[in-house]
């Protein structure tokens, strides 16, 4: 293609990569100091049980807010971050900080509540990832139960020996490991007869399509009947509307995670709404 061959030659060359690879540079070494300087902080997203109409935990999403740039999203310096090398010490400083927040919330008195944090590969393949979720728990006095790890099947893919015994270790521990984003990455079923995970989370981009699109409804269908026949819970992610919430329960979905219920919201507002429901 004299095309596209045309368009990836001009590329090569175009001012804006130097720009994108001097911003990326920028932002990993402010990325390096912002846990320390306090800018990094957590967002807590409920997820509601279906059936009981109750938040029955959520999810913990990094935010990192930029003294001269402002909110900078996950989906902008997580690559970068797992790029770099930063993702171990920014990782452990998110599942530091959930358990912390949940052991408080226990202690408050708050209705025990599930809380999920996302792991990137380079965290499930270091040295000794099941010593680190271990250690954790344990300097925080977070319950193990309590306690559920994200992972995305790219993820996984990555070395799937390795993490499938990683995962029989971390389920040793007694918590709980969701397979994220489930439906955009490749193996699926053979992951879930080696895995052992707790719960799907349906990829939200499903979930958006699932009205108006019969393809989307048959995934979002097919991996509600796969979650429960191999024993797991089903989750849906990015439910936006009642319509949404109407068609998952009719499915048998487990569980529902988004805007319809709440933004993902700082911790002491988190607290609010679990008190108020
Ligand atoms: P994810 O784990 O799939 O998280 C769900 C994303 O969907 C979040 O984006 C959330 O804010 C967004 N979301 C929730 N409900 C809705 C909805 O109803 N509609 C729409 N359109 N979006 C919704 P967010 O917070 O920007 O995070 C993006 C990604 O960044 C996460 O995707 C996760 O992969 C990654 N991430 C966030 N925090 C961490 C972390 O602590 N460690 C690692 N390794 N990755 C993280
Ligand atoms: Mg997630
Ligand atoms: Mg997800
Ligand atoms: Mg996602």
């Amino acid at each position: 293609h004299a095309k596209s061959a045309g368009r990836s030659a001009f590329r090569v060359f175009a001012p804006e990569m130097a720009e994108e690879a001097q911003r990326r540079t920028e932002m990993e070494i402010d990325l390096r100091g912002a846990a320390q300087a306090g800018q990094l902080w957590l967002a807590f997203q409920p997820k509601v049980d279906l059936d009981r109409d109750t938040i029955t935990g959520c999810e913990a999403l990094l935010r990192w807010d930029h003294p001269k740039h402002g909110p900078i999203s996950p989906v902008d310096f997580i690559p970068i971050a797992e790029d770099s090398g930063l993702i171990l010490p920014i990782g452990e400083w998110a599942l530091e900080t959930a358990c912390r927040q949940g052991r408080a919330w226990l202690d408050a008195g708050l209705p025990p509540v599930s809380i999920a944090v996302n792991i990137s590969a380079a965290q499930l393949f270091q040295r000794d990832p099941v010593a680190w979720v271990a250690g954790t728990l344990e300097r925080t006095g977070f319950p193990a139960d309590l306690l559920e790890l994200e992972l995305t099947e790219s993820q996984l893919a990555q070395d799937v020996e390795t993490a499938i015994d990683v995962f029989r270790q971390l389920r040793g521990l007694g918590i709980r490991l969701a397979i994220d984003d489930f439906g955009t990455g490749y193996s699926s079923l053979e992951y879930l007869r080696r895995f052992d995970v707790t719960s799907l989370k349906i990829d939200r981009s499903f979930v958006d399509g699932m009205l108006a699109e019969p393809g989307d409804a048959a995934i979002v269908r097919a991996a509600i009947a796969l979650a429960h026949s191999f024993g797991l819970s089903a989750i849906a992610e990015g439910v936006e509307t009642e319509a949404h919430r109407r068609c998952l329960r009719e499915l048998r979905c487990d569980q529902i995670q988004g805007y319809l219920v709440s933004r993902p919201v700082p911790a002491d507002e988190f607290a609010t709404l679990l008190l108020r429901r």
